[in-house]
């Protein structure tokens, strides 16, 4: 329902996920006036996972306890206030920006980080989701160790997931690549595989089954299923409609391009975590660009930039 108010504010932060929670919590500790805007309504990336792992102090703890946890810290302070809507639009408005809420109000910030994560586009996997979090990982430094010596697909899509191969053996001596046609690989990768006891299925999974929520098969179009049980899977990603909707400069590989201290090629404008960054995403690191961004937007309101 429409509220018709504006709230007015130093900083608006939007997302609650990692990145954003720790922006909050070290600008309340430097004493600067908060909004975090996030809806309960929009899931974050990692809500399928069944905890979050290689978290210093908290690992294995759930996404939903971890979130809740640095809550409680930014609410010991007076400093921030959290919205339960999402940001539909931003733009500037004298000297600052002005943002819409799902809710029907405004507020009005001095300076806004983007801590909106990135969207996942899963591939084309029929039960994909039934399994996604659990026995379909994402990220083997996260999930790779509940799974470590069993039977992983691994579906290869881009060369990239190719060139990985060792890492992946790493975890476990029973990989199946399942690899897209279209994909070259070399004679010599080839021999290599072979040689690391890498099986090779030309082809990509259309389907995965499995019994009591656990995976057991890879389902192909044209060839006997595989029994599996994981399969690492990275999906592609895209900003939200609000990040795609802005100005800013993204890097050739559509991640929002920042300097060392997090801020956009929009002044004002900084943006933390999964957005700017495709290399190795997880919440230590969404943290750590979190708190770099409330230490640059600290330096740049004292020196008035
Ligand atoms: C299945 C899965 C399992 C994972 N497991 C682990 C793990 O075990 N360990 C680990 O370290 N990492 C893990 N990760 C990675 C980790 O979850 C991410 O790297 C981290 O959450 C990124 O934090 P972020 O703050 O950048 O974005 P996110 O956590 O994605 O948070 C972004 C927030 O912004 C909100 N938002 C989006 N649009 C708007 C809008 N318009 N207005 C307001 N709010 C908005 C979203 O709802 C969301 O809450 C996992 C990821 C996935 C997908």
């Amino acid at each position: 329902m429409p509220t018709n108010t504006s709230d007015r504010t130093t900083v608006a932060i939007l997302g609650s996920g990692p990145s954003g929670l720790a922006c909050a919590l070290t600008l309340s500790r430097s004493m600067v006036e908060t909004i975090v805007i996030s809806s309960d309504s929009t899931a974050p990336r990692n809500t399928a996972s069944p905890f979050v792992a290689a978290l210093p102090g908290m690992d294995r703890n759930s996404p939903a306890e971890v979130r809740a946890a640095i809550r409680k810290d930014i609410l010991s302070y007076p400093f921030a206030r959290f919205r339960n809507s999402d940001a539909t639009a931003l733009q500037d408005q004298a000297g600052g920006f002005q943002l819409d809420l799902s809710d029907g109000s405004s507020v009005f910030a001095d300076k806004v980080l983007l801590a909106m994560g990135m969207v996942d586009i899963y591939p084309d996997v029929a039960n994909l989701a039934d399994y996604w979090g659990s026995s379909i990982i994402n990220c083997p430094f996260c999930h790779g160790y509940e799974w470590r010596n069993t039977r992983w697909g691994i579906y290869a899509d881009r060369q990239e997931v190719l060139d990985a191969a060792e890492v992946y053996r790493h975890w476990s001596n029973e990989l199946t690549y399942f690899i897209d046609p279209s994909l070259h690989l070399t004679e010599e990768r080839r021999t290599q595989f072979e040689s690391l006891g890498i099986s090779i299925c030309e082809a990509l999974p259309v389907a995965v089954n499995g019994t009591s929520g656990s995976l057991t098969e890879a389902v192909f179009s044209d060839q006997q299923p595989i029994a599996i049980d994981c399969m690492l899977v990275f999906p592609f990603q895209k900003q939200t409609e609000l990040v795609t909707a802005l100005d800013l400069q993204l890097t050739s590989d559509g991640y929002v391009g920042v300097d060392e201290g997090f801020r956009t090629s929009v002044s004002g404008i900084y943006a933390a975590g999964d957005m700017t960054y495709a290399g190795h995403q997880n919440t230590p690191t969404a943290l750590h660009m979190g708190n770099m961004a409330a230490a640059t937007i600290v330096m740049d309101l004292c020196f008035k930039k």
